[in-house]
């Protein structure tokens, strides 16, 4: 299915390397060497991307996976590489270190790196607990459980092992204080995971920090167990620093050359910074400095440090800015430490606190925001910084989030020929013409809406089986009714998934039951709504919404006799997110405008063809156009200081349901009546939004804010896709 890679890999032993730190599967050897040495040369010539998770669920997008399936590779004479094949034809597949859309974005943005061959690597840390399982139960709502997995079992996982005694692993140690500014040490070891280019000639490694080891203090074990865990603010505080201050550490250990561009995907790694500071700070003054410091020392050497930062900020809403009491600080930090923060990291609002999203805006040498609408209210939040915002538009990985049918339609079409390494050629053809190609489509879209119909019906019928074993109460009215109702193919389908924050307002199309009903019973449409989503496990008034939603089961489908129905998918993950987007006839986002800086899970239905009926915020202020893509509805008004409340009396919820009530019979006419004209605007999506939301062209963007000298084939490649789309320009 793949295209024919440019190396020629004619054994499996091939694919087996070696390092100074272990041996790797995945690449030849010497595509290894030269990505390593690349990154340990001392011109610095890479890029470090520091998030605090990443999705990339081997599931989902792994190219050696395919090669191995393609290839019908399974067995190997050598013992060694017959295990590592094993585990990588039979292992568990996914690795729960992401939450949502900021991390899913980190892994596409390492793939589009790796297939670009920009060279960079990445820092994240390894949650033996995940972020967390989701059961869903109809009278309780959400429930939160740890996620149990191995990393041991996991391929595509490789624990670095340490050069001096090779059957040890390697540990790197973290330099931390404690309440008496009494130096500690906190100890991780480090497991590799490789992004590999889809021609296998090239990979970008992701270091995931696994501090679950026994010579690490006790609180810095339980703070790296699970993802974003926020019981206390302590642990908050530790889990940011466990990111951020190992970098350097980590860099020393694997013999790595600080390059000019520490990436920050977020402000949570920002306390890089603090240690990069200090360091320089040292250098100056020497190894006595702390006795000397003053104020003027601090902001010459955070003048130097900010000229390796850049910095991407992804939303305007409150809880994603860390803010810590400056209280705290002083139990976990020594006093250098606490002045750098006093002068670089002051809240203008609230004195007696840190944040770290002010730190970040200080200390860097550019700084982005991740759409044109957010980079404008971005500004407005941060008028001191307006003129270095700039932005840079979220994309998607194309190849993890084209369906398999939707692939095999692109590689049959010779107008798209090179489609999956430039996904620009979608905005050279003139598909519109192309009858053979609009068959295929639209039945690959069918087969796509067929596999997710399934999985609905077995899971209703699963947990209805459940509830009959067990004391369980299943999410879905559905699996509870005595007579099986079941969804039916080919019936309007509308997906939603996305984390449930309140501004998400998931349930505000059912804000009026009775309204929405009476549309559908007096032109006889049927409808389904496939939801799915997490709150995170404080975020109260979250779950509250997912509950709503259970509740509305009933309620829409009486009243509707029968004609909506809505179901939820517990645990919603990528895999279940590739197939939705692609199983579904348009993708719904109803945010409250402006607070949805992006929205990453409509650029991947737009990637299948699937409209979007959209508010107009985040991407879609640039993906939509009129009559062609999709549909907008709700608030369009100029941002104000109420428009960033989220305060409930300030969501709008009667104005903008009252929009999409108003707007669904078009889209429904549209769909059963006119099918043809809804298959054009599949094609319109592909036409004019996969060449630009797309990870390969967002790489290609952020390359202009790097410090990198390319060679001339990948300088040639990256410029492909910079010609694709400007993020930056004004869009009024
Ligand atoms: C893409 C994705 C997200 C992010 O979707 P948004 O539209 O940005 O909210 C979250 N979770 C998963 C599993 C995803 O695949």
């Amino acid at each position: 299915m793949t295209a024919e890679k440019s190396i020629h890999i004619n054994t499996i032993e091939e694919l087996h390397c070696t390092g100074k730190f272990g041996n790797f599967f995945g690449v030849p050897q010497q595509v290894f060497d030269r990505v390593w040495q690349g990154l340990c040369s001392p011109d610095g010539n890479s890029v470090v991307y520091i998030s605090m998770e990443i999705g990339a669920d081997p599931d989902v997008f792994h190219p050696v996976m395919d090669f191995l399936i393609e290839q019908e590779y399974t067995e190997s004479s050598d013992p060694d590489i017959q295990v590592l094949l094993d585990k990588y034809l039979n292992g568990p597949r996914k690795i729960p270190n992401y939450s949502g859309g900021l991390g899913v974005l980190a892994g596409d943005t390492l793939k589009s790196f790796a297939d670009t061959h920009i060279p960079a690597m990445a820092v994240s840390l390894l949650y033996r607990e995940g972020y967390f399982s989701q059961i869903v139960d109809s009278k309780v709502g959400q429930i939160d459980q740890a996620t149990t997995w191995s990393p041991e079992e996991t391929p595509t996982l490789f624990q670095l092992k340490d050069p001096e005694k090779p059957d040890q692993p390697l540990i790197i140690t973290v330099p931390f204080y404690n309440e008496y500014d009494h130096h500690t040490q906190a100890k991780a070891q480090v497991w590799m995971k490789m992004e590999i280019s889809e021609e296998l000639d090239y990979f970008v490694p992701e270091f995931l920090l696994d501090y679950s080891i026994p010579s690490s203090p006790p609180w810095v074990r339980e703070a790296g167990l699970r993802l974003y865990n926020a019981t206390s603010a302590i642990m908050k505080a530790n889990q940011r620093r466990m990111l951020g201050a190992a970098t350097i550490p980590l860099m020393k250990a694997l013999g790595m050359t600080l390059p000019n561009t520490i990436h920050l995907n977020e402000q949570h790694g920002v306390a890089v910074t603090l240690q990069l500071i200090l360091q320089r700070i040292e250098k100056m003054l020497g190894p006595d400095f702390r006795t000397r410091i003053t104020n003027d020392d601090i902001l010459a050497a955070a003048e130097e440090v900010a000229k390796r930062i850049v910095y991407t900020i992804h939303t305007p809403v409150k809880a994603g800015h860390d803010r810590f009491a400056r209280s705290l600080y002083t139990g976990i930090s020594h006093d250098t430490c606490r002045q750098i923060l006093n002068l670089l990291a002051s809240d203008e609002e609230s004195p007696s606190e840190y944040n770290f999203t002010a730190f970040a805006m200080r200390v860097n040498r550019a700084v982005n925001s991740v759409s044109r609408l957010h980079r404008d209210v971005t500004r407005k939040q941060f008028p001191k910084f307006a003129d270095k915002i700039t932005a840079v538009t979220n994309g998607v990985h194309h190849l993890t989030w084209i369906s398999e049918t939707r692939a095999l339609v692109f590689d049959n079409t010779p107008a798209l020929t090179g489609w999956r390494d430039d996904p620009g050629v979608f905005a050279d053809t003139a598909l519109q013409e192309d009858k053979a190609f609009q068959k295929q489509l639209h039945s690959a879209w069918q087969q796509d809406n067929s596999i997710l119909v399934a999985y609905v019906n077995n899971m209703l019928a699963e947990h209805r089986n459940q509830m009959i074993e067990t004391w369980i109460d299943p999410p879905n009215y559905f699996s509870r009714l005595h007579e099986t109702v079941e969804l039916q193919p080919d019936v309007f389908t509308v997906g939603f998934a996305r984390r449930f924050s309140t501004y998400k307002r998931a349930d505000l199309i059912f804000d009026d039951i009775p309204a929405l009903a009476d549309i559908l019973v007096k032109n006889n449409w049927r409808i389904n709504f496939v939801f799915a989503g997490k709150a995170h496990p404080q975020d109260e008034p979250g779950k509250s919404v997912l509950k709503l939603i259970l509740d509305n089961q009933e309620e829409l489908y009486t009243r509707s006799n029968g004609l909506a129905r809505l179901v939820f998918i517990p645990g919603y993950d990528m895999k279940i997110a590739k197939m939705m987007v692609s199983g579904v006839h348009t993708w719904l986002n109803s945010p409250k405008r402006p607070l949805e800086a992006s929205g990453t899970s409509g650029m991947k239905a737009a990637m299948n063809g699937v409209p979007n009926l959209s508010v107009m915020d985040g991407w879609w202020v640039e993906g939509y156009h009129e009559g062609k893509t999709g549909w907008k509805f709700g608030y369009e008004g100029p941002i104000n200081a109420d428009s960033l409340s989220e305060d409930p009396s300030t969501l709008l919820y009667a104005e903008d349901s009252l929009s999409f009530y108003e707007l669904l019979p078009k889209v429904l006419t549209l769909f059963y009546e006119q099918p043809d004209k809804y298959l054009q605007m599949a094609i319109n999506n592909l036409h004019l939004n996969v060449p630009i939301f797309n990870t390969h062209r967002m790489a290609a963007e952020y390359v202009r804010k790097y410090d990198l000298t390319l060679d001339s084939e990948t300088t040639a490649r990256v410029r492909g896709f910079q010609k694709l789309y400007q993020s930056n320009v004004a869009d009024d």
